[in-house]
């Protein structure tokens, strides 16, 4: 884990090897601090509690953005708050508990099992915490009851596995309504209407400033708008030797659902209107 930078005043995002991770970190009131999605390893955590220590910042509060393994992850090294999720989130956390831990042990073996996933069910839609205001934006875009937090006092908006710059959108292939192209447009909808974002914080990639931030909801909205029309998309993300191969193993993947979805919605011998 590289030395978390400060983007905002009080928001630091240290970033880890692994996938680029982002931690967010928002210092509150009397030393205490909101961790968001602390990774990936087991060192990284271990780094991660080190540098709060030293800054006298207690974490009070946790946050998970969505139930997928490298966001549920926490160490006894972080101390015991309440960790918290949507109720959406929560629920397939535990419903999907025995593959998540299987993903987790495959990519960041050596967690403690007593608190990975451990998350409780948020009321309302602000972290209770002594803080600043921290609102979650929720929605079902990439997983179930995933939630963005935005930081209306600094315009930070960390978004979880949304808005990435080295990442296309990835699309929670087995939406309950089974519509994750819709999905994820009503959850990109849901962040591109966030009024003040300065600075994005994606999950995994770089963190961005405004314009930065509309480029990503455009690029994203235009990666979907291709797949769904059956074609291929110049997404800069995709190309070069840098994309990885499981990125493009994905892309696949929802081409293919893009395509499905084409010819289910216009059966042969009618002209779609
Ligand atoms: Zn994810």
């Amino acid at each position: 884990m590289a030395e978390p930078a400060e983007v905002a005043p009080g928001v630091f995002v240290a970033t880890a090897r692994t996938y680029v991770t982002t931690t967010t970190v928002v210092a509150g009131d009397g030393g205490g601090c909101l961790v968001i999605d602390p990774a990936v390893t087991v060192a990284d955590l271990d780094a991660l509690a080190s540098w709060l220590a030293a800054r006298e910042l207690r974490p009070v509060a946790g946050w998970s953005t969505h139930p997928h393994w490298d966001h549920v992850l926490w160490s006894r090294a972080l101390g015991d708050p309440a960790r918290y999720a949507t109720p959406r989130a929560v629920a397939a956390a535990e419903r999907e508990l025995p593959s998540l831990v299987r993903e987790m042990e495959e990519t960041a073996p050596g967690h403690d099992l007593a608190l990975f996933a451990r998350l409780r069910p948020l009321p309302g839609e602000e972290l209770p915490w002594r803080g600043p205001r921290a609102v979650v934006l929720a929605h079902d875009a990439h997983a179930p009851g995933h939630g963005a937090v935005f930081l209306p006092d600094t315009g930070v908006l960390v978004a979880g596995d949304m808005c990435s710059d080295v990442e296309i959108p990835l699309l929670d292939a087995g939406a309950a309504d089974g519509d994750p192209f819709g999905g994820y447009r009503r959850g990109l909808g849901v962040l591109a209407a966030a009024a003040g974002v300065r600075v994005v914080v994606p999950g995994h990639g770089h963190v961005g400033d405004a314009a930065e931030f509309r480029r990503r909801v455009a690029a994203d909205f235009g990666y979907l708008d291709a797949v769904e029309a059956g074609r291929d998309p110049a997404d800069e993300r995709l190309a070069g030797p840098a994309a990885a191969a499981w990125l493009r193993a994905e892309h696949d993947r929802q081409r293919a659902l893009g395509l499905r979805e084409l010819t289910e919605s216009s059966p042969p011998g009618r002209t779609p209107e």
